[in-house]
């Protein structure tokens, strides 16, 4: 048995021990980016993060996913005055309540 083999023997004890695994982890990351969450989760959450990198990096790529379309919604969003239209739909609008008035 390679020294390899009997650290993730160990860590997989521990993470058994502290019932949290990836299948765990992801959807508390997901949550604490929603809203906050109990001790109890955010500390297993810690734990598990402080050891699995594949974690860490679906983390960070949580966060560059949210940060874009965060940017996306900022960019496309129309706003309340005019709802996006263009003036040529807003001319057409504005000659076909013309002529039903
Ligand atoms: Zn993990």
């Amino acid at each position: 048995m390679s020294k390899n083999s009997k650290d993730l023997s160990w860590m997989a004890r521990i993470t058994r021990w502290f019932g949290v695994t990836c299948e765990d982890t992801t959807p508390l990351i997901s949550e604490l980016m929603d809203h906050n969450l109990p001790l109890g989760k955010r500390l297993r959450l810690k734990f598990h993060l402080g050891m699995c990198g594949v974690c860490r990096i679906y983390e960070k790529q949580l966060e560059i996913i949210r940060a874009l379309a965060r940017k996306l919604g900022e960019d496309d969003a129309p706003t309340q005055k005019d709802a996006g239209l263009s003036e040529q739909v807003k001319a057409r609008i504005k000659t076909a309540l013309g002529d039903q008035n």
